[in-house]
C-alpha cells in the first residue's frame, strides 16, 4: 500500500479508517472488520468519544501495535500547556496504549473562544512538542488550520506540523491550504472525503465512475491520494469498508484529475475554523 514520509520521517499510510460518529459497540465491530481488510490508519478524536472502543478493537485484532497507525486528537477547550498535556494522557489511558503515532489539534483557537488564539495554540503545541520528545507521540500536527494559523503557530513552534487534516472532497478540497501546506512540507490529510455522501448525485462523478468501472465512492477516494493526500473515510457498512481500500488497481487520467479539480462548490460541511 501507498505511504507518504512526513517531514520528521515517521511514515503514515495514504489510506485510514475515520471513525467520527461511530458508537461504542459499532465501532469494535466495525473497526475489526477494517483491520481485517488491510486498513491500518485509525483516526479518532477525543470527541468522537470513542477511543475506549477504538483501543478494544486494537487490543482484539492481534496485530502488532507498530503495526498500526493511530491518529487522536486534543479538543479545542482544552489548547492551554496544562490542559493539554492533561487530555493528552486521557485519550492514552482511554485507548489503553502508551504512545500516540499522531496527535493533533482538532480545531485551532479563534477569536471568539479564546482572547488571545495565537497563544492559545501555540501553548498547547509547546505541550506537544514535549510529548513527543518523551516519546509518547511519534508525530505531531494540527487539523482545519488555515494559513493565518499555521503562520502564527510557527513563530514560536520549535517543531513544524507533520500534517494539517481539513475538509477535502470533491466540490471542496481547499487548493490554497493545500498547496501552503505542501510547500511548507507539512503533509494533507483529507475528512470527509465523500462529503458524507452529499457528493454522490453529481453527474461528473457519475459518469467517470462509469468510465473507470468503480463507483463513486472509489472514485472520490482515488482522486485524494492521486493529490498525494491522506484519505481517512468511515463506513459503518461492511460491503463499503471493502469497497473504499479497493482503489489501488486503476488510475484517473490527468484530464479526469482535472474535471474533478474543476467541479463547482459542493457538498461544504459548513464546518469553518473560525467559527
Ligand atoms: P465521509 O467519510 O466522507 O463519509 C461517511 C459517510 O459516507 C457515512 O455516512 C457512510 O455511511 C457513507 N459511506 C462510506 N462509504 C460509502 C460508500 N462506499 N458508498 C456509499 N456511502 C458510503 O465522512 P466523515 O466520517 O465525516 O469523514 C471521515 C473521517 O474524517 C471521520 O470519520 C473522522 O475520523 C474524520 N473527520 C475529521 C474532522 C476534523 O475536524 N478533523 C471532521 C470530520 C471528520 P455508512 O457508515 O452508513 O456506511
Amino acid at each position: 500500500m501507498k505511504e507518504l514520509t512526513l517531514n520528521d520521517g515517521n511514515i503514515i499510510p495514504i489510506i485510514g479508517f475515520g471513525t467520527y460518529l461511530a458508537t461504542e459497540q459499532e465501532g469494535i465491530e466495525t473497526l475489526q472488520n477494517a483491520l481485517k481488510n488491510g486498513y491500518c490508519l485509525i483516526d479518532t478524536a477525543a470527541m468522537y468519544h470513542n477511543e475506549v472502543s477504538v483501543g478494544k478493537a486494537i487490543k482484539s485484532s492481534g496485530i502488532n501495535r507498530e503495526d498500526i497507525f493511530i491518529t487522536t486528537k486534543l479538543w479545542r477547550d482544552n489548547l492551554s500547556y496544562k490542559h493539554t498535556k492533561t487530555a493528552f494522557n486521557t485519550s492514552l489511558e482511554k485507548l489503553g496504549l502508551d504512545y500516540i503515532d499522531l496527535y493533533l489539534i482538532h480545531w485551532p483557537a479563534n477569536t471568539k473562544n479564546y482572547n488571545d488564539w495565537k497563544s492559545a495554540n501555540a501553548n498547547a503545541w509547546r505541550a506537544m512538542e514535549e510529548l513527543q520528545s518523551e516519546g509518547k507521540i511519534k508525530s505531531i500536527g494540527v487539523s482545519n488550520f488555515w494559513q493565518e494559523h499555521l503562520d502564527a503557530l510557527m513563530q514560536t513552534a520549535n517543531v513544524m506540523p507533520a500534517i494539517n487534516q481539513i475538509e477535502f472532497h470533491p466540490g471542496y478540497w481547499q487548493p490554497e491550504v493545500t498547496n501552503y501546506c505542501k510547500k511548507l512540507g507539512i503533509e494533507v490529510e483529507s475528512w470527509s472525503p465523500l462529503a458524507r455522501g452529499r457528493v454522490f448525485e453529481n453527474a461528473v462523478l457519475k459518469n467517470l465512475a462509469k468510465k473507470y468501472g468503480k463507483s463513486v465512492s472509489q472514485i472520490c477516494l482515488r482522486w485524494v491520494i492521486q493529490h498525494d493526500v491522506v484519505v481517512i473515510p468511515k463506513s459503518t457498512t461492511p460491503e463499503r469498508i471493502k469497497e473504499n481500500i479497493n482503489i489501488f488497481d486503476f488510475v484517473i487520467s490527468d484530464g479526469d484529475m482535472a474535471k474533478i479539480n474543476e467541479l463547482p462548490e459542493m457538498g461544504f460541511s459548513g464546518e469553518l475554523p473560525n467559527l
